[in-house]
């Protein structure tokens, strides 16, 4: 473990987080990365296969992201001046708008996800006077006090206060959302198209159909949280436009970046605009310091242009790709439950050992936490193979696939190689019992 860095981490950043890095064996520290591949402090190379939970389309520090920010610091420009519209803004807004379906064309920036999702819920408790939101279980719309409040997790909300009037409904199932919306009490409905960190879940074909067609019915916003399904990530700019359902807010933060400089934002209609800020000294009751700064938006202009149809077709195929060989790994190992996912994220799910085994092997652990044991090891293990995965925060039972759009077939089989050996040198749950046990033990000696 390179220790000065971890222990100034330990000391001065987080602690926990440092411990639970070591426990299992992912210390390391990445000291230079291209595309797809990082470098370690050691010298020995990874391949990215969770893109910094999708903020990386391109991989690190493409060229033509960094060009387009010298290009920006060259041109002295100042970074935000907000006595004056900032004319890269400007250019970016007007390209989501030319991208993006009718009548999605005023855009507001922000410089991450959470901080996106609080505004659009602001446009919603705006523009409808209403008090409730709906959210679904499972989802994650990040780590700020309005956002905790719609976060489908009780482990992130725990001793934080919520925001009155929101409630959880089942993703992909129509269970008591009719009666809610119903009401006419609710503001905003806010979703994933792809319910990411609660597992990769692709919803049932027509459910998000469904979904506006009632939030039209009953006067409800529909909220569209593509902060992690946004620019590309399932084979379509957007995951909306797949399904032909046009949000009346779409959150973006995370891969507009180009996983260089924080930006997020959402895009709404000029109608919900001005129902929300109808008066004029109401220009300012959303706005942010550096959203919209000049740099973020030259590198987001640029990455919407990268993300073009060539791209897109790419992603499509290549998800195609690894889908069919990670459904044909699932056949295979005892260990797989499904495999689930669109594009370029996929998820796999961990078995419970007691399909197939005796609970006894199952260290009389319950099965959830076997099968996340099961799944934290199998990221290790491909860790020390050379790749960089992780589970998902919510359902830490699902290991994630989600590598840069533009990983391409060689680095995509060199993974699914390396997975299949992982898989089956744990094939039974018995060698994984033993091998991370003695890992454990191992570690905890080491420190004694
Ligand atoms: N929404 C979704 C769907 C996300 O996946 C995330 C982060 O993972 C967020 C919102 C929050 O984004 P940020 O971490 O930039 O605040």
């Amino acid at each position: 473990m390179p220790d000065a860095i971890y222990q100034r981490h330990e000391k001065y950043i987080n602690p926990l987080l440092v411990k639970r890095l070591a426990t299992l064996g992912f210390a390391r520290t990445f000291v230079s990365a291209r595309g797809s591949e990082v470098i370690a402090s050691d010298g020995k190379s990874y391949l990215d296969f969770m893109a910094e939970f999708g903020s990386v389309p391109f991989g690190y520090n493409h060229p033509e992201l960094v060009d387009a920010i010298n290009h920006s610091l060259a041109s002295h420009a100042p970074s935000f001046l907000h006595v004056a519209p900032n004319p890269e803004a400007g250019l970016l807004a007007e390209e989501l708008a030319a991208r993006l379906d009718p009548p999605l064309t005023i855009s507001f920036f922000a410089n991450s996800g959470t901080e996106a999702v609080e505004g659009a819920m602001k446009i919603a408790y705006a523009a409808t006077r209403r008090a409730r939101v709906l959210y679904c279980h499972g989802a994650y719309h990040g780590l700020t006090l309005g956002s905790l409040s719609v976060m489908g997790a009780e482990r992130f909300r725990g001793p934080f206060p919520s925001l009155p009037g929101c409630d959880a409904v089942s993703f992909g199932k129509m269970d008591g959302i009719v009666e809610r919306l119903k009401t006419k009490r609710y503001a905003a409905f806010i979703v994933e198209p792809v319910l990411i960190e609660g597992g990769i879940h692709v919803p049932p074909s027509g459910w998000l159909a469904e979904l506006g067609a009632l939030c039209k019915r009953y006067g409800t916003l529909l909220l569209f949280d593509e902060v992690q399904t946004g620019i590309g990530r399932t084979g379509t700019l957007f995951a909306y436009q797949r399904e032909g359902v046009v949000p009346d807010v779409l959150i973006y933060a995370k891969a507009l970046s180009g996983g260089l400089l924080p930006v997020g934002g959402f895009t709404t209609s000029p109608e919900w605009h001005a129902k929300a800020f109808p008066r004029p000294e109401d220009h300012g009751l959303h706005s942010s310091t550096f959203g919209g700064n000049t740099l973020a938006c030259a590198v987001a202009r640029k990455t919407l242009q990268m993300a073009d149809i060539t791209l897109m077709k790419t992603v499509r195929d290549d998800g195609e790709y690894l889908g069919a060989r990670l459904r044909r790994l699932a056949n295979e190992s005892p260990l797989v439950a499904e495999v689930r996912g669109i594009g370029l994220i996929w998820g796999i799910a961990f078995a419970p050992p007691t399909r197939g085994w005796k609970t006894a092997l199952s260290l009389g652990l319950p099965n959830a936490i076997s099968q996340r044991l099961l799944a934290h090891w199998v990221a290790v293990r491909m860790l020390e193979r050379g790749f960089i995965t992780e589970t998902c925060v919510h359902d830490e039972t699902v290991l994630r696939v989600e590598p840069p759009l533009n990983v391409g077939r060689p680095a995509i089989d060199r993974f699914l190689d390396a997975l299949t050996e992982v898989l089956r040198e744990n094939e039974r749950f018995t060698d994984f019992v033993k091998q991370a046990g003695a890992r454990l033990i191992e570690r905890a000696l080491r420190k004694a």
